[in-house]
């Protein structure tokens, strides 16, 4: 791999790093504007950058598999750059757009995110560089706003219709803490998780499946979602009360209420969660991530086999609880388990793939970790 300054001829200004996330409960309900709770992932994407002052963006990545890609920033325009440049070109457009009289940079990227598991590579490509922007360019932004820029790029330059969770786990979350997001708002709560304390720990399993139907159907979802908020009188599904939500199913179209039902009980799951970490009882998330995954497999209709048997596999060998993580058809499962079993509950995913002649699930542990930040 080339170092920046062969590929630049000059040194780097400044570096960052952006984490992935897992999210513990709460799928699909950010778009909704409900309750999320993810946690930071270790693993970042790192950016090294340097202001240019002659309007260019050069962008390289050692994750994207070909040359310097070189933009005019008066040019950035919505579906004008293709392929994963899209994600950084499109923070700087929505800077611009949001009236940030910022210029060119170089940035170099390196990850340690695995693209496409469910794990918001996406995101954390976005947030570092919006965090290297607003160092570079002294824009004295805030965390949320960077995250709303972000999530600006995402929807509107790539034209993925993502919610917020993402970008806020990326820009906000703490190390031994998850986030207790309102997306309505954006007002959060760090909530301290001690895994290790309790004796247990976080897997992660990455299918490493992404079946195509995943970008239409999240599309079709989320309208579905709106429609039936918009027919129950409402700002948001979000506002729907359990208590109201037979009344509410009784109203709907038989192909609306499983979405509606979905929403409203992940969102108390999230409060739910919430509780039992304030309480100081990690284990007792368990049976909630089982019950959320057997709500966005049944009512959701956003699992696929593959996560489905890694959910089964994992509870099959101990594992307190699992669901799916992420906006689904693929990608990750996390699994709650004693710390002491973390390696062969993992075992006994991996052989139960074997069985099924699915590829092997790569395995990570996720230890919450740090938001958005300058590394040096
Ligand atoms: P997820 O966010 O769950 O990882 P997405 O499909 O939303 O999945 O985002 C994955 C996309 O993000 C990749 O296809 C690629 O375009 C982009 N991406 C993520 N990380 C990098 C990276 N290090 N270098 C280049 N592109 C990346
Ligand atoms: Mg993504």
């Amino acid at each position: 791999m080339k170092t920046f300054t062969a590929l630049y001829g000059r040194p780097a200004e400044g570096e960052w790093a952006a984490p992935g996330r897992v999210n513990l409960i709460g799928e699909h309900t950010d778009y909704n504007l409900g309750f999320v709770l993810p946690i930071a992932l270790p693993q970042t994407v790192r950016a090294r950058a340097a202001r240019r002052d002659d309007g260019r963006l050069r962008l390289w990545s050692a994750q994207g598999g070909g040359p310097v890609t070189e933009l005019r920033i008066a040019d950035l325009a919505p579906g004008a750059v293709p392929g994963w440049a899209g994600y950084p070109a499109g923070v700087v457009w929505a800077l611009r757009e949001a009236g940030h009289q910022v210029g060119g940079a170089d940035i170099r990227l390196d990850s340690d995110v695995p693209g496409g598991a469910g794990l918001s590579s996406s995101a954390a490509l976005e947030c570092v560089v919006a965090t290297a922007y607003a160092d570079l360019y002294g824009l004295g932004l805030t965390a949320p706003d960077l995250a709303l820029l972000a999530q600006r790029a995402e929807n509107a330059f790539v034209g993925v219709p993502c919610g917020i969770m993402d970008q806020m786990a990326s820009m906000c979350c703490r190390p031994g803490a998850a986030l207790f997001l309102d997306s309505r708002d954006l007002t959060a709560r760090q909530v301290p998780v001690d895994l290790a304390g309790a004796g247990l720990a976080l897997l992660v399993l990455d299918t490493r499946v992404k079946h195509d139907l995943g970008d239409g159907a999240y599309a079709a979802l989320r309208a579905g979602c709106e429609r039936a908020a918009a027919m129950l009188g409402l700002p948001a599904l979000r506002s729907l009360q359990p208590s109201a939500l037979a009344d509410a199913l009784a109203q709907l179209p038989t192909e609306l209420g499983p979405l509606v039902r979905h929403v409203v009980t992940e969102n108390a799951r999230v409060e739910e969660a919430v509780a039992h970490l304030d309480a100081g009882d990690p284990a007792a998330l368990g049976p909630v991530l089982t019950a959320g995954h057997a709500s966005l497999r049944d009512d959701y209709r956003v699992s696929c086999p593959e996560t489905d048997l890694a959910v089964e596999a994992a509870l099959a060998a101990g594992a307190h609880g699992a669901r799916m993580t992420g906006g689904g058809f693929g990608g990750s499962v996390i699994a709650l388990v004693d710390a002491a079993e973390a390696g062969r509950v993992a075992a006994e995913v991996t052989a139960a793939f074997r069985a099924a002649g699915y590829a092997e699930p790569r395995t990570l542990t996720a230890v919450p970790a740090e938001g958005a930040r300058r590394l040096a």
